[in-house]
């Protein structure tokens, strides 16, 4: 079999206009760049301007005038309007603000819940106007169409965009989504891992199969996947990583570090961070790097830089061990080791993650570009230029149904490869019933209510039958793009009914829209949320009915014990306010142990009152 022939060179290229109005083409959408490539006389290029690089960094900047300016010039933003300046956005992508808690304090704009939802959809908050994740997403997309239409002098309005390998239905629907918005058909949503083995042309050149490891380190995600590629069929066999980890806590360390070294106590990191970034790029190729902050100059070593970044590479080597052994592969079992991702530049990385799989790594195409490069070649398949290619991908999360009590039980389990199809046999718990709900789950817990619910089907008109008897098949089929159709059928009587979980095409965008906005609203309500809110409350219980005791008994209780109560008291209140569950607890058997004596002494009181014919109460 051929190999895919990739062209290296990046500079601009002359576009023939003659092949077609219309161009498919591949998107990289990254957390921190993006970019876009196309097939020209069957090779992949990157759209460049100007033979510049084709970054595009994944920042928009709303200015106060209403104007948006995204990429390069949004960048330069970051220090003087960070409340305006949005990075990152993919981070956000169909999450609910209550998995994002810790994150956001940290960013420069503010994140906000929306007030209909109960807060449970998450908006971005620039002035007085509110951004969801997916109208962020589709301004970046909308942004790299123009540019594509611009220079390539055609229409782009068909694309494949890659995703994290570890991305949820959510998130790949959202994703979705955001291209709809921004007039992009997405053909198709395919792994960034698989696009850069393509890229690579990875296994297509020997009649041997491959296991290839990817390592992808960006700006700020950290993914490593596994892949077995053999005769053209790509299949991901397993994917680990840190969706914190990247690039971005790079140059945090450094910041730190020349804090540390220099008098910079009171500067704001935000304006070290972009200096920081280019003594870490310096240092790629360097042995030591210097930028000049106002008056000083601040200097790191190679040396000082590998060993601040000795935890980060640490982590990421744990990540691999992971991913090795969800894939089931020993270490001499890995054929290539594909490097991915503007982080893995940094040689000291290369140097230990090719010791630790003990092989040369594949670093030959530019790693900022490898995925975008990858997704151009699976446009092409696509358009029906490349016979030879298929792609098989897996699902991330186990699919299944919630059975009685609130259990899931998996019917399509993670890391299945797709397309495939499973079904199972049900029957009903009531005598006579004619009516089944089947809810629709996504996630690695036992309890449904841990995961996702990604949507119902309800089987109605059955016969009336004894508990037990009636057939009900509920299958799964989940199609190449990971949408997802459940079927239930009554087999006794034949009765039917199926619904599509989610679908690219034939549903209007408000549905889209809906049905996604279902999803995150049926988020997970998370046992332990759940547990703090009990503590919670009867750490309110126990403040309140304290004060009144504390006022009742105020007559025969010490100056000291009014005062420890009232103190003990107020640890629980702060306690309760800090919402930490371990901490109520313990400020509320702190308050008991002490005040448990007095209650008792109350008691008596009470007793011996309403004997000799008073009440403690009316004095
Ligand atoms: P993403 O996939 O998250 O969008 P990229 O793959 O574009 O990110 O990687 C961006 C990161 O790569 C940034 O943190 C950037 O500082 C870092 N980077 C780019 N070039 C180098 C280099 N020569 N050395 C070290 N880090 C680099
Ligand atoms: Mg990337």
């Amino acid at each position: 079999m051929a190999r895919i022939p990739i062209n290296l060179s990046t500079g601009s290229i002359d576009v023939d206009s003659s092949q077609g109005e219309t161009v498919i083409v591949g998107i990289d959408l990254g957390t921190t760049n993006s970019l876009v490539a196309f097939i020209k006389d069957g090779e992949p290029y990157i759209l460049t301007e100007n033979g510049k690089h084709g970054l595009v960094p994944s920042i928009i900047h709303f200015g106060k005038d209403g104007d948006i300016v995204i990429g390069e010039e949004a960048k330069e933003k970051l220090s003087s309007a960070p409340e305006r300046t949005i990075y990152s956005a993919k981070r956000l992508m169909g999450k609910s603000i209550d998995d994002l808690k810790n994150y956001t304090e940290n960013l420069g704009y503010r994140i906000v819940g929306n007030v209909e939802d109960e807060g449970k959809l998450l908006q971005v908050k620039v002035g007085d106007t509110y951004y969801n994740p997916i109208q962020l997403s589709s301004k970046l997309l909308a942004e790299l169409k123009r540019k594509a239409e611009a220079l390539l002098g055609k229409t782009v309005d068909k694309a494949v965009v890659t995703v994290p390998a570890y991305f949820n239905d959510a998130q790949r629907q959202a994703t979705r989504d955001a291209g709809k918005l921004a007039g992009l058909d997405i053909l198709r949503i395919i792994n960034e891992p698989t696009a850069a083995s393509l890229a690579y042309g990875a296994g297509l050149d020997i009649e041997e199969s491959e296991n290839v490891v990817v390592y992808d380190l960006g700006g700020g995600t950290f993914d490593v996947s596994i892949l077995y590629i053999d005769k053209g069929i790509f299949e991901v066999l397993s994917t680990h990583g840190d969706t914190f980890l990247g690039g971005d806590d790079i140059d945090d360390l450094i910041v730190s570090h020349w804090k540390e070294m220099y008098d910079l106590g009171k500067v704001d990191s935000y304006l070290l961070k972009p200096l920081a970034e280019e003594a870490k790029k310096t240092l790629s190729s360097a042995d030591t790097a210097q930028v000049k902050f106002h008056d000083t100059v601040l200097e790191i070593t190679q040396e000082q830089f590998d060993q601040l970044i000795q935890p980060i590479i640490n982590k990421t080597l744990d990540s691999c061990q992971k991913a090795l052994t969800d894939s089931k592969l020993a270490k001499s079992a890995i054929d290539k080791v594909i490097f991915v991702g503007g982080s893995s530049r940094i040689p000291t990385i290369k140097k230990k993650v090719g010791q630790f799989f003990g092989k040369t790594v594949y670093d030959q195409i530019n790693p900022d570009e490898v995925v975008a490069l990858g997704a151009a070649i699976q446009a092409d398949i696509l358009a029906g230029n490349r016979k030879d290619l298929l792609l098989l991908d897996i699902t991330p999360l186990s699919l299944g149904i919630e059975t009685v009590g609130g259990l899931m039980d998996t019917i399509i389990s993670r890391n299945s490869k797709v397309p495939t199809q499973v079904g199972r046999n049900y029957t009903t718990s009531v005598d006579g019933q004619t009516k089944l709900r089947v809810t629709v789950y996504q996630g690695e817990r036992d309890m449904v209510i841990n995961n996702r619910k990604l949507g119902e089907v309800i089987l109605t008109d059955i016969p009336p039958m004894a508990a037990g008897i009636p057939k009900i098949e509920i299958q799964f089929l989940l199609d190449a793009n990971g949408v997802l159709t459940v079927k239930a059928t009554e087999e006794r009587s034949d009765t039917k009914t199926s619904i599509k979980i989610q679908s690219q095409y034939g549903i209007t965008d408000e549905e889209m829209g809906k049905m996604l906005l279902e999803s995150i609203q049926n988020a997970e309500s998370d046992l332990k949320e759940r547990s703090i809110q009990e503590a919670v409350t009867e750490g309110r219980m126990v403040y309140n009915s304290n004060i009144k005791f504390v006022k009742q008994n105020e007559s025969w209780l010490s100056d000291e014990q009014k005062e420890k109560l009232r103190e003990l008291n107020n640890l629980l209140d702060a306690a309760i306010e800090s919402k930490d569950k371990d901490a109520i607890n313990e400020k509320l058997e702190d308050l008991n142990h002490y005040s448990r004596p007095l209650a008792e002494i109350a008691l008596d009181k009470v007793v011996e009152e309403n004997l000799s014919g008073k009440s403690l109460n009316d004095e």
